[in-house]
């Protein structure tokens, strides 16, 4: 067979690219369909107080149930809404939806109402629009800021600038900030000193392997103890078993959330958790 010319090798090249941008154009399309019809539903996952296994919080979880198909992954299509800007909408209608489901926990249970966090992503995180959107909906919704902690990641910050001082003006309405991920990106201890944080949230790749090698069980300990220092919580993320939950109470972990405690489910399963007896006996 004849050798690419260059000519055929960079059509070649741009068929799959177009190829990709096309099926991101369909895709981006079906999401904005998907979001003017309510085809998004928010999931929420219990996040538990060590060692008793309270529910003290959940995290919004967003999924989308297209008409014609099976329910899609947020692994899926955020990327893709980030690219195409949907995520501005998409983020509005997220952070509306948590904060209703929010103040029905707070009415409904007062204190023992979980607190709600919520995810933003980095695209979020540069539109000044931001923090007001959230005021808005903590006022149409009656709600104390204290009881939603938006999550962001280290990568989303790290750049500085916007995204940073809307970190700022979001903290200063009173909501928690939380790091998501924390440990995986290259700025984590730095960015302790700029952005106004409450809350690690340690990666599942630090917790995995807690009762593997000591190396690991020295940096899960390590996160746990930066986070006591400076007056932050941290919250062990994707715990999947009792052995890991056990060896986390004694390194000093207060709060986890993960499949061994509970998976995302709809918020009328939360209220049926948090009259039923701990989740952890
Ligand atoms: P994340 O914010 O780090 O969320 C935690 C993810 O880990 C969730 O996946 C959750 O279902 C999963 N998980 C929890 N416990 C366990 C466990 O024990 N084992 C394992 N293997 N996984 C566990 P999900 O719901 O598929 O979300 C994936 C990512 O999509 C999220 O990671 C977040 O980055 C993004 N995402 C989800 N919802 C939203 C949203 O409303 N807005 C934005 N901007 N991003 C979102
Ligand atoms: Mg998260
Ligand atoms: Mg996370
Ligand atoms: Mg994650």
């Amino acid at each position: 067979a004849a050798k690419l010319t260059g000519a055929n090798r960079s059509r070649e090249h741009c068929t799959e690219l177009d190829a990709t941008a096309e099926h991101h154009a369909e895709l981006a399309a079906a999401l904005r369909r998907g979001l003017d019809r309510g085809e998004f539903r928010l999931l929420y996952q219990p996040i538990v107080e060590l060692p008793a296994g309270t529910i003290v919080g959940v995290e919004a979880l967003v999924r989308w149930h297209p008409s014609d198909g099976p329910v899609v992954s947020p692994v899926e299509f955020i990327p893709v809404a980030e690219h195409s800007g949907l995520i501005i909408d998409l983020g509005a209608w997220i952070i509306n939806q948590a904060c209703a489901d929010a103040a029905g926990w707070q009415d409904r249970h007062g204190d023992a109402g979980p607190r709600v966090n919520i995810n933003v992503s980095a695209r979020q995180l540069l539109d000044p629009d931001l923090p007001g959107l959230v005021a808005d909906a903590l006022s149409r919704h009656g709600l104390a800021p204290e009881r939603i902690t938006i999550e962001i990641t280290e990568t989303a910050v790290f750049a500085g600038g916007v995204a940073l001082s809307t970190v700022r003006e979001l903290r200063e309405l009173g909501v928690g900030i939380a790091l998501d991920d924390f440990g995986t990106g290259h700025s984590s201890l730095t960015l302790l000193r700029t952005c106004p944080v409450t809350t690690l949230k340690v990666d599942k790749s630090f917790i995995d392997d807690l009762n593997g090698t000591a190396e690991q069980e020295a940096i899960a300990t390590s996160l746990s103890t930066i986070a006591a220092t400076l007056g932050l919580r941290a919250v062990a993320e994707g715990v999947e078993t009792r052995e890991q939950a056990d060896r986390l109470v004694e390194l000093g972990y207060r709060y986890a959330q993960g499949y061994y405690f509970a998976r995302p489910a709809p918020a009328a399963d939360i209220d049926a958790a948090l009259t039923a007896p701990a989740l952890v006996a």
